[in-house]
């Protein structure tokens, strides 16, 4: 990370012209997100309200060297048209060739960033059992491409767009103008683009989240217990056998280092699928794939879910953990302090990846191979072995607050202080 933003503005943050904020990101993006080499290929997901910064992005990476910069723009009208007028059958069907042509742009050594901030609630009055079903349909066909991202064979990155529906559920009381500026200004600062020198900036960041990582995995700990003030939450949480805990920056397979998540505040590893019991109460509302999920409450036995309940929105969680048996085992565990910018700006975000740099959080389903010893180079059954899970989803939601408790669990049954009131102990 060296080429980076070479010239180190003088000028507050907050009194430039959007124009140029929106460059600062864009240069984040590129040098700190991804770390973008000369001669890569870079492929973008935006939607079309996002062109602005996908512009300002593909010229800074063509200023970095770039040889071809691809973007595939979504749509939320035409989304919803397919849900409207569309035959039974489409919602079974993927663009099999699209998927396939993304999994091979990967393998010959593509980068992949990804915009979030699409419409969280788009899909919200559409059919749950048609959501869900193309939901399944595009997880098949994109699997091969995943893998090559929960692997980190790739150097890859998510960052935020700021969109008029995404602000409006934010900041509900204001104008759409003015909810936008919020919106993008928080996203600016959880994004540590505010500095005059991001990249340095972010260097920081990830060399104290490597201490604790560090810290984390030399106490090589057999189970964790989350257990909050109010009893609503005491859930014990085994980790996989040679589990290793990760955090900020990481080098992906491809030599390359890069910040996968812009924001980053976790520390996060694999639990083991088969050794998580007890309940657990979430601390903040879900917004998966256009619904809003509110108050989840889980019960586990041996790994699984037994009992799934919401205020609003439990029909598509309980379809979510049914999409096939690993949807109702743990692939993640991840620990984030309350005092965390993102958690002290008091922003609910209604987007996974701000808010689960705000709380300690938990994901169904996939378990990311990096998070074990060894475990890129390992086969399916081997990663089983160990106690990953495997499911078509990866679905992060959030446990932690100020009340939030974490003990470290050794295999002799000692435990020690991890986190009290939601701080390092
Ligand atoms: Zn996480
Ligand atoms: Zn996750």
């Amino acid at each position: 990370m060296s080429s980076a933003a070479a010239a180190v503005p003088t000028t507050d943050f907050a009194s430039l012209p959007f124009e140029e904020k929106l460059d600062r990101f864009a240069k984040v993006a590129v040098h700190v997100g991804l770390n973008l080499q000369p001669g890569q290929e870079l492929l973008i997901s935006a939607t079309l309200e996002m062109v602005p910064l996908v512009r300002r992005i593909t010229e800074h990476a063509y200023k970095a060297g770039a040889l071809l910069v691809s973007t595939v723009y979504s749509d939320d009208e035409t989304v919803l048209a397919r849900y409207q007028y569309a035959q039974d059958a489409s919602f079974d069907h993927a663009a099999q060739w699209m998927a396939d042509g993304t999994a091979a742009a990967f393998k010959s050594g593509a980068a992949r960033l990804a915009l979030a901030g699409a419409n969280p609630a788009l899909l919200a009055g559409q059919d749950p059992a048609k959501v869900s079903r193309s939901n399944i349909a595009a997880s098949k066909a994109n699997k091969p491409a995943m893998e090559l991202i929960t692997r980190h064979a790739i150097n890859w990155s998510i960052l935020a767009n700021a969109t008029p529906a995404w602000a409006k559920l934010v900041f509900p009381g204001l104008p759409e103008d003015q909810a936008m500026t919020k919106l993008w200004d928080a996203i600016f600062t959880a994004s540590r683009a505010t500095s005059n020198d991001p990249v340095a900036t972010w260097k920081a960041h990830s060399q104290h989240l490597h201490e604790r990582v560090a810290y984390l995995n030399e106490k090589r700990f057999h189970s964790l217990r989350f257990h909050s003030a109010d009893g609503q939450t005491d859930l014990t949480v085994g980790l996989a056998d040679d589990h290793l805990w990760a955090g900020g920056g990481g080098t992906g397979g491809n030599g390359i280092f890069c910040n996968a998540n812009i924001p980053t505040e976790e520390c996060f590893t694999t639990p083991h699928k088969d050794r998580v019991d007890g309940v657990v109460q979430a601390s903040k509302p879900l917004s998966h794939q256009g619904t809003l999920i509110e108050n989840i409450r889980c019960r586990f036995e041996a790994g699984r879910i037994v009992e799934a309940t919401a205020s609003a929105g439990e029909d598509v969680l309980n379809r979510l953990i049914s999409t096939d048996d690993g949807a109702r085992r743990l692939g993640e565990v991840a620990l984030v302090p309350h005092s965390s910018p993102i958690a002290q700006s008091g922003i609910l975000f209604w987007n996974t990846l701000f808010d689960e740099n705000a709380a300690s959080h938990i994901a169904l389903g996939q378990a990311y191979a990096t998070c074990l010893r060894g475990g890129e180079h390992m086969d399916e059954t081997t990663l089983a072995g160990k106690g990953a899970n495997s499911s078509l989803i990866h679905v992060d939601w959030m446990i932690g607050s100020g009340q939030m408790n974490v003990d470290g669990l050794a295999s002799d049954g000692s435990s020690q202080p991890l986190m009290r009131a939601g701080e390092w102990a």
